[in-house]
């Protein structure tokens, strides 16, 4: 049986028709998925008994739903969800003051394999459908006013997996969060980051309706990023600065790059220098990551070399961020998720290699 929310509106209204019923029903049945967020037929009670009926006899209704949540002592929440195949995925709700943070996730588990970080070690499972990524919004949404008193303001595709290697499911599932049919959300409040898939960037430059964009970069040179980023061998950097000139030059954007610290791997001034070079092309924001730990031989930057590293890149009229993480003591932080995760096997797997820089 097919989901109901594969189903597009015309083709709602058309099944309807076949059994006698009301066009508006279709628009009501359209509201009741994806501006209201229901996840069952059962709570469509405007539509009656009869329609309810016929809707549970014709198609699924796979909803995904919360299955263990942790809450960190700075209240940052991470949540795994259960889904309709019993695979399991990680969001993140991440309280401050004015705003609330939802990062969600994109794939069961990622195939960009990159060195420090703990879903990548997982492998690839599945892409996610558009409609789990929306439940994800929905669900992280009804605890965020449970827990915070407000709802989310601000979206990050940064959880599990690829955003640009499930490009359309990705960004069907933002046109559902931003559509006035839909939950009608800004999408100035979204932002989408990738381990550098050119052909997405591409892609993305090209679309008039597009979210933020973060390109995780890691170091700006060549031989060191493929050890930390084999993403890097079939996206060479030079041909990623390409593409992202393109996109600048298309969106007139500025550029943001995040920068993970790593401990005597990319953190010395020549890194810098080789950075600065790199972003000469366009306008760049840099947030600098701490390195949260993984099961991995990487460790954090001294506070030396991060302050240093910050100096450097000042010196050069960039404008740089330095982002402490949250989450940390329950693995909700970036790149530990599927870390520790009562539920969920092979996450604290030993690294696929080891470094030779
Ligand atoms: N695949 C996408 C989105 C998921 S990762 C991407 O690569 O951008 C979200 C961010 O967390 C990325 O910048 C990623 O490089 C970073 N990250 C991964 N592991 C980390 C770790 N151990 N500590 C800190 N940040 C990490």
């Amino acid at each position: 049986m097919k989901d109901i929310r594969e189903l597009s509106f015309n083709e709602i209204s058309d099944f309807l028709l076949q059994y006698g019923e009301k066009k508006f029903r279709a628009k009501q049945i359209y509201e009741w998925l994806w501006r209201k967020g229901i996840g069952s037929f059962s709570e469509m009670n405007n539509i009656g008994q009869q329609v309810q009926q016929l809707l549970n006899d014709n198609f699924t209704f796979h909803r995904a739903s919360i299955d263990v949540e942790h809450k960190s002592s700075d209240k940052t929440t991470k949540f795994g969800f259960r889904l309709h195949d019993n695979k399991m995925i990680e969001g993140v709700l991440i309280p401050t003051k004015e705003r609330v943070t939802a990062c969600v996730s994109t794939q069961v588990g990622c195939a960009m394999h990159c060195a420090f970080c703990a879903t990548g070690q997982m492998g690839f499972i599945r892409n996610l459908h558009y409609s789990e990524i929306f439940d994800q919004y929905i669900l992280l949404n009804h605890k965020s006013i449970e827990y915070f008193g407000q709802g989310i303001t601000n979206i990050v595709y940064m959880g599990m997996g690829e955003p640009l290697l499930n490009f359309a499911n990705v960004m069907k599932s933002i046109d559902l969060l931003t559509t006035k049919d839909g939950i009608g959300l800004s999408p100035q409040r979204i932002t989408l980051s990738t381990a550098g898939i050119i052909e997405g960037i591409r892609k993305l430059a090209d679309l008039d309706f597009r979210p933020g964009l973060a390109i995780s970069l890691h170091s700006a040179d060549p031989k060191k990023r493929i050890h930390i980023m084999p993403v890097t061998e079939h996206n060479p950097l030079d041909k990623l600065q390409e593409a992202i000139k393109y996109y600048h030059e298309k969106t007139g954007e500025r550029i943001t790059f995040e920068y993970l610290l790593l401990n005597g791997i990319n953190d010395s001034l020549r890194d810098a220098e080789i950075l600065a070079s790199y972003c000469r092309p366009f306008p760049v924001k840099i947030n600098l990551i701490e390195f949260n730990a993984t099961d991995s031989p990487f460790q954090r930057s001294s506070e030396e070399n991060v302050q240093k590293f910050i100096q450097f890149l000042e010196s050069r009229n960039m404008v740089v961020n330095l982002r402490r993480s949250r989450g940390k003591d329950i693995a909700a932080a970036c790149g530990q998720l599927i870390k520790n995760f009562p539920s969920d096997k092979g996450g604290n797997s030993v690294p696929l290699f080891v470094l030779l820089l």
